[in-house]
């Protein structure tokens, strides 16, 4: 079995669907598992739901854009199918009675149960439209089988107890080849409460089907050729990676590399199941393959920028030193507001860190600053260069005022205003 991940920006309306079932032709004989992410820019829209409902807003126009903006994909997609038009409007209702209801007073739990539904949408539009364009294919819950902990929001997987839960829930073929169109980005808990597992995290379900089936191969369909050296949507001259080794991907993801989501390649790299990046613009490029093999690592320097970073410096009031015991509960404090660390430097009586700016982080800041005084500092870019040489350097800080620098042997990070 091999499994695809299409994203956001592959299914964000009819032609883009229609897209997707071109690309699959090329697959007639294969066993697939289809993992898609929300239709475009609909898991934004449902996070802005979510703050607005939490905030005793009412949010019905805004469900009233993604219902239209659905059901005109659906119209003109698949304008027969009354049964997905069914469905669709059910779920519709559903996210209605769920905003008429007080919050739960857990904001994340909340969130998890709205947020997941971009996901069920775009699946259910996705398999309806390749069962009527012929190519046979069963609906699969995602929550049936990837069962997580209740850490709603950034929930973990439960890797013990997928294997038993894929076995129950897997809908039978009796003829032709499996295949299966499922959600990306979520799972349920022991309970049965929807939970999603992080932004972006569809790469990752992907990963964890795969895992789970021990599919032959992952391939994330994405609208750029390949893993690049940079952006190309940024940079002018970038070089395609057309093989780089696992350890090598996990460094260029965890650093920022939007391509592909960090969490995604620990699972592939324990199966060694190869990981293919390619275009879903071009079926017949290469792409890139993502192995176990490092002896072909391109050592052309990599550099990635992650902007909308805040720095936050973290002092003890009475200017004591940052000790050991200090630091284990400033990292309790961020794991327990799920504010992830991108980069951290100490000095004597300062603990800096720089961060994604999103809105958990002031709760966090809040925490802290009963203890610690924290400074603020907003706007920034975060640059990160693997495999690093000066003239790399220099162009990507020219004109910039660098805050942080840190060099190891082969990275090089900067947070730059
Ligand atoms: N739809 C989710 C998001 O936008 C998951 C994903 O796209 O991977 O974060
Ligand atoms: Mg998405």
């Amino acid at each position: 079995m091999k499994v695809f991940k299409f994203g956001g920006a592959s299914v964000k309306d009819a032609a883009g669907v229609r897209n997707v079932a071109k690309v699959l032709s090329h697959f007639p004989d294969d066993d697939l598992l289809i993992v898609v992410s929300a239709m475009g820019k609909t898991t934004n829209a449902l996070e802005a739901v979510v703050w607005g409902y939490c905030d005793g807003k009412d949010m019905s126009a805004h469900v009233e854009a993604l219902r239209k903006s659905h059901f005109l994909v659906l119209a003109e997609a698949v304008p027969a199918n009354t049964a997905v038009r069914a469905e669709l409007i059910l779920h519709f209702d559903k996210l209605q009675d769920l905003l008429r209801r007080p919050p739960s007073g857990n904001m994340d739990r909340d969130y998890d149960q709205i947020v997941s539904m971009g996901e069920l949408w775009s699946s259910l539009i996705l398999s309806a439209f390749l069962n009527e364009a012929g190519f046979a294919n069963k609906w699969l819950d995602a929550r049936k089988v990837v069962r997580t902990d209740d850490h709603f929001r950034e929930a973990k997987v439960q890797w013990d107890a997928l294997e038993d839960r894929s076995m129950v829930h897997m809908p039978s073929f009796e003829q032709g080849p499996m295949r299966l169109v499922t959600q990306g980005f979520i799972g349920s808990t022991e309970d049965g409460l929807t939970t999603t597992l992080g932004r972006e995290g569809s790469d990752f379900s992907a990963a964890i089907f795969a895992y789970q089936m021990g599919a032959e191969s992952v391939t994330i369909w994405k609208d750029v050729p390949g893993m690049f050296n940079a952006d190309p949507k940024l940079f002018p001259d970038t070089k395609l990676l057309s093989h780089i080794s696992y350890r090598e991907a996990i460094e260029l993801s965890y650093f920022g590399a939007s391509v592909i989501h960090p969490r995604t390649l620990q699972p592939l790299q324990k199966k060694g199941i190869p990981l293919f990046v390619r275009s879903f613009n071009d079926v017949n490029a290469p792409g890139s393959t993502i192995d176990h093999r490092s002896e072909n690592d391109s050592l052309i320097p990599s550099f990635i920028i992650k902007p909308g970073q805040v720095l936050l410096s973290i002092t003890p009031r009475d200017l004591s030193f940052i000790v050991e015991e200090n630091l284990s509960g400033i990292f309790a404090a961020f794991a327990q507001h799920g504010v992830r660390i991108n980069l951290m430097q100490n000095s004597a009586v300062a603990f800096t860190v720089c961060v994604d700016n999103d809105n958990r982080v002031k709760p966090l800041v809040m925490e802290l600053r009963r203890e610690y005084e924290v400074r603020w500092n907003e706007g920034l870019e975060l640059v990160t260069v693997r495999h690093y040489d000066d003239a790399t350097l220099a162009k990507l800080t020219a004109g910039k005022e660098i805050l942080i620098e840190q060099r190891s042997r082969n990275t090089a990070r900067f947070v730059v205003r």
